[in-house]
């Protein structure tokens, strides 16, 4: 950390120290679990945005995640913030009281990290300006994926994020944010100019390279650990036309194909993206590239794909979309569904024939007991390398892809989160770690930062010295 981060550090131990000495020293336990009722009220009289508790008519439908499967959770109360001040509140309150913070954006937390049952959840969608300026664009931390990519089309601009139309662009960008651009421009982290940050131990900061940039690298990538975000400023990018293929290969090609995919992306231009499924449906086995250039190009990129896999395509299909029609076809519409998927991620450094054998046997296994699983090959090459390991908190910048393993709404949740731990175990020292934003329980936190662990604990122990933000990881 630098003087400036120093400096901060120090005001907010002091203010923390206070707080924590009015409060107590025992450990923090969820608002539900403690004896007395926290002064909800008084916390009510700050607020321009709603406070719900259990028990007021909208606080059901306020906690509701993306998924279903956690309906049941509990959060001690909601802030519905309606500005800064409010998120500040909400954080004095959370500290002063003793109870967990969950910041909640699009709401798609893989575990539910968002209306964490007992937390005092911190609900930033209200926060929903956009306002592009030039080649940068701001937005409240509440701002949905194509909400954005809509407005900013408008100005002949995008922003490279993720597929899913309803995923928040806050958490998106705290955890990395992979998709059909990351090749070509990096992660949409890595086009964060600045942020807002109120931290759970005290204050609020606006963050960048230059502004307390040990806050602003943990931001990017760290997954939200380090305080809440209000607002969000990117470069964008130019909005393309693009050309769409998806590539059926022969199931029993599949090992051959990924090798091949590893080998051909590698050597592609950057403004070539591409994925690869390799998938079992009820016995069968699937293997399909996704392909996505610039309009025009699909095809001569498909032959590319084609010829270094050394297998024939069985199908394809390919179409030419202006940018918000591309947009549409890549998320499945312009909006998602909730539903329960069962995921978690591994992140390997190559992929050899040897490695993409396993990756395919784990698959193949699924099939043979006739259950329904896949797995999700991005790459996370191109710019994602123009940026060192430990230049943001992402620390995967010289692996080749993240596997994220998906079971879509498993009949038993169980089973498939059995399946995807064996998936880990059978991928072995082949795997390097997983990605944050595809966070799973159980999991050691080095497994998503790695060699940029300590500096992560270390600057969240300046912003939150009492661990109040809970992120589903386990600090
Ligand atoms: C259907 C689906 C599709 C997805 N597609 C992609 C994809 O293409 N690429 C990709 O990279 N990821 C993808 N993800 C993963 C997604 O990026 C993460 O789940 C991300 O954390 C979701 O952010 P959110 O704001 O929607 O969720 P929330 O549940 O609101 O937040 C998730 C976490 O982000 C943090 N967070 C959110 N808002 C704030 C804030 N204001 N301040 C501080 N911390 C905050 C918190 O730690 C929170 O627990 C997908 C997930 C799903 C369910």
């Amino acid at each position: 950390m630098n003087s400036n981060d120093d400096r901060l550090s120090r005001r907010i131990l002091l203010r923390t120290a206070v707080a924590v000495t009015a409060a107590g020293t025992a450990g923090l336990v969820p608002a539900s679990a403690s004896a007395s009722t926290p002064p909800w009220d008084a916390l009510r009289k700050q607020l321009r945005g709603n406070l719900l508790l259990p028990g007021d008519g909208e606080y059901s439908s306020a906690k509701q995640l993306f998924d279903p499967q956690f309906d049941g959770d509990s959060p001690a109360a909601i802030v519905e913030a309606a500005g800064e001040p409010d998120v500040l509140a909400a954080a004095a309150f959370a500290r002063d009281n003793r109870i967990p913070l969950a910041a909640r954006a699009g709401g798609h937390s893989y575990v539910g990290a968002s209306a964490t049952s007992g937390a005092l959840v911190v609900d930033v969608r209200g926060l929903s300006d956009i306002t592009p300026d030039g080649d940068q664009v701001t937005v409240g931390a509440g701002v949905t994926a194509r909400a954005l990519l809509a407005r900013l089309d408008a100005t002949g601009r995008s922003l490279p994020l993720g597929t899913c139309p309803t995923v928040g662009v806050a958490g998106l960008t705290l955890g990395g944010g992979i998709g059909v651009d990351s090749r070509r421009y990096g992660l949409t982290c890595d086009q964060l100019v600045s942020a807002r940050v109120v931290m759970p131990g005290g204050g609020s900061a606006q963050t960048s390279s230059t502004q307390l940039p040990g806050l602003f690298w943990a931001l990017r990538g760290g997954g939200g650990s380090a305080g809440i975000v209000t607002s969000l400023t990117y470069r964008t990018c130019p909005a393309q036309s693009r050309d769409i293929v998806h590539v059926t290969f022969p199931p029993e090609a599949a090992t051959q194909v990924l090798t091949g995919w590893a080998r051909w992306l590698s050597a592609a231009d950057r403004s070539i993206w591409s994925n690869l499924t390799i998938s079992s449906a009820a016995g069968q086995l699937g293997c399909e590239a996704l392909i996505v250039t610039p309009a025009g190009q699909g095809s001569t990129a498909t032959a590319g794909l084609t010829a270094t896999a050394g297998t024939p395509a069985s199908g394809t299909d390919s179409r030419t979309l202006d940018h918000m029609a591309a947009t549409d076809q890549l998320g499945g519409g312009s909006t998602t569904p909730r539903s329960t998927k069962v995921a978690g991620s591994d992140v390997v450094a190559q992929i050899t024939p040897a490695i993409a054998a396993t990756i395919v046997g784990v698959i193949t296994a699924r099939s043979r007991v006739g259950a329904t699983g896949y797995v999700l090959i991005d790459p996370l090459d191109g710019a994602v390398r123009d940026t060192a390991p430990d230049a943001s908190a992402f620390p995967w910048r010289t692996h080749t892809a993240t596997l994220q393993w998906i079971v879509d709404d498993p009949g038993d949740p169980a089973d498939a989160q059995r399946w995807i731990a064996d998936a880990h175990r059978t991928l072995g020292p082949a795997s390097a770690g997983a990605y944050a934003n595809y966070v799973e329980l159980g999991q050691d936190p080095s497994r998503y930062y790695a060699g940029n662990l300590n500096r992560l604990r270390s600057v969240r122990t300046t912003t939150d010295p009492n661990g109040l933000l809970h992120t589903g990881i386990a600090w």
